[in-house]
């Protein structure tokens, strides 16, 4: 739509839109307000819209995601978190444990990484386990616990939701919901993210393509959740000196293909805490809109991934490095 369209303009559009027995998706930005159409087959016909008032441009997409690809949308989506805006100036760190253990675990861990300037605290309460006997989380206390440190040390919540059944008792308590490296290509999951009002941080499945990567954020924007970020978090390949290959190619090229945001995990790219450090850092040089690190008081306790978890000193030698380094990629990140 022009950039002064009125409401009424964009009204007539969508009405027409869905006598058409398609889904409009208004789609705002600070230059033009973009109306994504789903729902049809086949080609659009675009005299259908090009005449009405306040249309400025039709621009079919060809690509089999739409409404996250950056030809609906050439800004950079910022999704906001309370005053937080992710995908904007400022390097978002997400940081914490992978599980939350106690409360005094989860309350150190939320006053330690404060205090070196992240703004999300993470810490899984619903543990996906590839062992069925392993720590499965302490579920609805440990978002709970969770809750309260991030109230108590103004940081905001990631957590991730496993299944459709628990979500809405983990959006309660949470104000980002991670959906997992292992239920990336759950579509009814993905749909039910899409229906719920609250951000939604998608990480990359463990062998998925950046294309169906893509295609499962699409099917939560289908459902009018626009709100998505993105996070690389590495991918099985055939090398076993590391948990996973962190591929920070997708980082450039998801700014290239989507407007939204995306963020890179290296303490699950790379399985190891001594790697953390210097892919975090290349993580931004690739042009990152944030990092999750997970870390831990006493790593050796952990339990679940202490081998990857930074000790609060060498997490405090990262923020010190992001500080230095931020500016040279137009990032600031402020301890
Ligand atoms: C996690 O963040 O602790 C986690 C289980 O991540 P992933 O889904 O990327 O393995
Ligand atoms: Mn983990």
């Amino acid at each position: 739509m022009d950039k002064n369209a009125t409401d009424e303009q964009i009204e007539v559009v969508e009405e027409k839109i869905r006598s058409l027995g398609w889904t409009p998706h208004e789609i705002p930005g600070s230059l033009r307000i973009a109306i994504g159409i789903t729902g049809n087959r086949g080609v659009v016909d675009q005299s259908l819209f090009t005449n009405l008032p306040g249309v400025s441009d039709c621009i079919p997409v060809s690509k089999p995601y739409k409404l996250v690809s950056r030809d609906v949308k050439r800004e950079d989506t910022v999704v906001h978190v309370g005053k937080l805006g992710i995908g904007d100036k400022d390097l978002v760190m997400m940081a914490g444990p992978c599980s939350v253990e106690s409360r005094d675990q989860i309350m150190e861990v939320a006053e330690f990484v404060k205090s070196q300037g992240a703004k999300i605290l993470r810490g899984g309460a619903y543990k996906p386990r590839t062992s069925p006997y392993s720590f499965q989380g302490l579920k609805e206390e440990g978002l709970k616990y969770l809750r309260e440190a991030a109230e108590k040390f103004d940081l905001g919540v990631v957590t991730e939701v496993k299944d459709t059944e628990t979500m809405s008792l983990v959006a309660d308590y949470s104000d980002i919901l991670q959906i997992g490296a292992r239920n990336m290509h759950n579509f009814s999951l993905l749909e039910a993210a899409g229906r719920i009002k609250k951000p939604i941080m998608l990480k990359r499945g463990l062998a998925a393509t950046i294309e169906e990567w893509l295609m499962a954020a699409e099917y939560i924007a289908s459902q009018g959740n626009y709100d998505i970020i993105l996070c690389e978090r590495g991918i099985r390949t055939f090398e076993t000196y590391t948990r996973n290959t962190l591929d920070l190619n997708a980082v450039p090229l998801v700014k290239h293909l989507s407007h939204l945001p995306i963020i890179v995990d290296p303490s699950h790219g790379t399985g190891s805490w001594d790697l953390v450090v210097p892919m975090a850092l290349a993580a931004v040089a690739a042009g990152a809109d944030g990092l999750l690190v997970e870390v831990h008081p006493h790593p050796e306790k952990a339990l679940s991934d202490g081998k990857q978890s930074l000790r609060p000193e060498t997490f405090a030698e990262l923020t010190e490095k992001l500080r230095r380094i931020g500016p040279a990629f137009n990032k600031t990140y402020m301890i």
